[in-house]
Parts: C-alpha cells; structure tokens; sequence
C-alpha cells in the first residue's frame, strides 16, 4: 500500500508550495489508492502556535485536500504531532545508541558516520575539523533521478535542551508511519544523503523520494523563486478573493505537473487518473498569475447557476447588497445573466449592486457620454413613457422590446437603439453590463420606471 505524508511546520501561512507539496502527495495517494497522511511537525514551539496550525488545516479543506490519518483523524501511527511523539524519538534513540552510533559533545547528541576519520582544516569553520570518508550515498529520486551525495560531517540529532533535531525526527516518523513515499520540495534534496543515513542505520530500506521542482516568480513580478510576498502566493489570499477552490486546485496541480497533453481545465476526478510522479517535471516551474485566474473564470463559466448563487450569495451579502434571506429564485435570475460577462465573483459585487440596491456608483464616463448628446432628458422621458405602458404582469422581454420597437416606429426609425444606451444607464449607472433587454426584465417595471424618473428629476 502506498503511504505518502505533507509534512508542514505551522507557519501561520500556506504557501502555493506547500500546497502543491500537499496536493502531489494526496493526488498519488487517491491515483494509487493509497493513504495520506498530514503530520504536523511542530518542534519549533515558538512559532507554532494553534492559530498557525488552522491555517493551514482551513487552507486545506478548503482546496478539498482530505487526509486519512492526522489531525482530527486520528489513525493507527500516531500521535501526529511531532510535539507529542516524544517517548518514540526516545526509544529510536535508544537504538542508535545501543548500535553505537551516537556519542554526546557539549551536551548534544551526535550521529555517527561510519567511514574512515581524518581531520582537515575548514574554512568555514576556521580551524582544524574531524571529517569522515563515508560511502558515497546514492538516491534513487523519481524526479530528479540518480543523485550521490557523501557526507562528511557527523551531525546533532539531540540539541543540548534535549530537544531533537529535524532530521532525526523526519526520519523517525517515517519510518514509524511506513511512509513508501517521501514527496517534498527541492530545497530537501540536499537533507536527503542524511536522512538516508539514518535510514541505514536503523536498517530500514529508505522510502523513494520524489524531490518537486522549485516554483519562480510570474516573470511579471521579477525573478528567481516566488516568495510568500509575492502576490498569488498564498492560500489564504484566494480564498479571499473568492476564487473557486476547485480552480485553484486545478491550477496548483499544474505546478510542475501535466496530463502529457494539452489539457488545462480537468475535474478533479481526471486529475486523479492522469496524475503520476513519473510525470512530474525536473524543471523549475513558472507561476503564472493570468493563467491562475483564466482556469477560475472557466470553472466560474460552467458552473450550474445553482451553485454559482452558492459561491456568489455570502460575497453579496458581505457587501451589504444581499439580506440574508434574499430571494433565491430572484438572486439565480441576476446572476444567470452576469455569470459570463465576469472573470471572477471578486467583481461581481461592482458588477451587479444595482440589481439589489439604489445605492450603486455612477461611472462618470458613462455619464459624460450620455449627456454629451443634448437630448438625454427628452429620450428618457419618451423611455419612460413607453414603458409605462407596459403592464407589471406583462413585464417580459418580448413585450419590453415590442414597447421599444413602437416607440422607433412613431419616430420614423427602423430600430429603436438610439434610446438604449441612455436607458441602460439611467437604471443602472453604467454603460456596459449584462444583455439589455433581459437586464429590464429581471430588474422588474417598479425599478425601471423608477430609476427612469430619478434620472429625470
Ligand atoms: N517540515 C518539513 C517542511 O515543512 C518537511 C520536510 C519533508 O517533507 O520531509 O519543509
């Protein structure tokens, strides 16, 4: 059974990276029907604090990334707190010390290399340092492929507050949760000849790692590798902004991942089938911020108007537009005609205000632009008659469009254009929007006429 883990150290941020780390990992754990495993390594007390670990618990339900054992969980290789894992790093101690492979210097414990010992003068170091000639270790990696490293140096696994060390526990933890599969970042690569150390010497046969490719910078934003300042770099801020989970998903997963074929915009369910380690390139990988938010407008497209009032009724009502208690049928009806003509539910608030509000901005533009005709009053009033002629019960498209045509024929037009752009923006402030006629129908005839005679007064 494949048995992969996301690993993070509570930050009080989740990273793009880290959730690429967690979505690779969970993507090979439902590709092989395997278990995922969260295991939080929260040695560093200071900066882990409870708040920090609901980020990232939060970051991940809400990208839909569901783990078998970890926290509120539970599972048979716990506890999943490294915090808490205290008595198995003592016993794992215990059995490196009876091998003879650790010795105590200033209080701290160190791993033993095995190999022949001579001393060298290190420039870092300044002075004479003990070395060791240790084989060669060779990593089999999935993505990057053979990579040897030696180590020279031997190393703390115990501090001197009795504390142990991240490699030590790393290790340890893998090998008590029988982890088949270490999938991580490629700033760990360098940390693996030691961890295959200890693997060796606790005669455990090292997990096969996959190291993933670094992400950089959109170019847009400069260069070398994105940081957790740069804009789209964080979790947290998409959830902000309302992007689609699923889309985010979806984008994340081609971060050094693709189907082997031009295919962007998958369900989850594809993603699952298609996704392999083997897959995953050696590369560094590019954010790319116009094709994180392209993948959510697809997803924003296609999504049933059902469910798109799911995800667009709380940004409404943050924004004071919708009541809570906001009539569904009338909300699935605006949204059914905005739905295309925005790229994401972060505009949909400016998009849509006057559907749900008297209280909506004027573009000054659009304003200028009506007005500069002259005959702005004249053609609202001739609207306004118009379409008070029109009965509330028969207040449809076809009558509404019927009422207009009258309106050109009685002036000798052939269509009645001429009066739409200044209706359109004498009920709704703007000069672009949703399809016009369909947009006075769901606005209702009390607000059409109404905004018609405020306009006039
Ligand atoms: N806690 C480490 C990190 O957040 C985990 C490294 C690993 O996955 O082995 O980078």
């Amino acid at each position: 059974e494949t048995r992969v883990r996301f690993a993070p150290s509570p930050t009080g941020f989740f990273h793009i990276g880290s959730a690429r780390t967690a979505l690779f990992n969970w993507l090979y754990a439902r590709h092989t029907n395997g278990s995922f495993i969260l295991r939080i390594e929260d040695t560093d007390e200071a900066r882990n604090t409870q708040e920090a670990l609901e980020v990232l618990l939060k970051g991940m339900r809400w990208l839909g990334i569901d783990w078998d054992e970890g926290p509120d969980m539970g599972g048979d290789f716990g506890p999943y707190f490294q915090s808490q894992r205290g008595e198995i790093y003592k016993e794992y101690l215990g059995k490196l010390q009876a091998a003879g492979r650790t010795y105590e210097q200033d209080g701290a414990i160190f791993f033993k290399l095995e190999g022949e010992r001579y001393t060298e003068f290190d420039e870092y170091h300044g002075k004479e340092v003990e070395k060791v000639r240790a084989e060669p270790v060779e990593i089999d990696d999935a993505i990057r492929g053979k990579v040897v490293r030696s180590e020279t140096r031997d190393f703390v696994i115990f501090r001197s507050d009795g504390s142990p060390t991240f490699h030590f526990v790393n290790v340890v933890d893998d090998i008590t949760m029988k982890i088949t599969h270490v999938i991580r970042g490629e700033d760990h690569l360098s940390n693996s000849s030691k961890h295959v150390e200890l693997f060796n010497a606790f005669g455990v046969t090292p997990p096969q790692f996959a190291h993933l490719p670094l992400i950089l910078k959109d170019p847009k934003m400069g260069k070398g590798k994105m940081s957790k300042r740069d804009k789209g770099s964080l979790i947290e801020e998409y959830q902000e902004r309302h992007f689609l989970p699923a889309a985010v998903r979806n984008a994340i997963a081609l971060l050094g991942w693709n189907p082997g074929d031009d295919r962007e915009i998958m369900d989850i369910g594809e993603i699952i089938e298609s996704f392999d380690i083997k897959d995953i390139q050696k590369g560094a990988a590019r954010f790319d911020e116009a094709k994180m938010s392209h993948i959510n407008f697809q997803y924003l497209k296609e999504l049933p108007v059902e469910t798109y009032a799911w995800f667009a009724r709380p940004v409404l009502t943050a924004k004071g537009l919708l009541a809570e208690d906001h009539d569904e049928d009338h909300l699935q009806r605006v949204l059914a005609i905005c739905q295309e003509k925005i790229t994401s539910l972060e505009e949909l608030p400016l998009f849509c205000a006057y559907f749900f509000s008297d209280e909506y901005a004027e573009n000054e533009k659009a304003k200028a632009k009506v007005l500069k005709k002259g005959n702005a009053v004249e053609l609202a009033s001739q609207v306004k008659e118009a379409l008070s002629a029109v009965a509330g019960d028969n207040w449809t498209q076809a009558s509404l469009e019927a009422a207009f045509q009258d309106l050109a024929t009685a002036h000798g037009m052939e269509k009645p254009f001429q009066w739409w752009p200044l209706t359109r923006f004498a009920v709704s402030g703007t000069s672009s929007g949703p399809d016009f006629l369909p947009m006075l129908e769901i606005m209702g005839r009390e607000m059409v006429i109404g905004r018609l005679g405020r306009f006039l007064e």
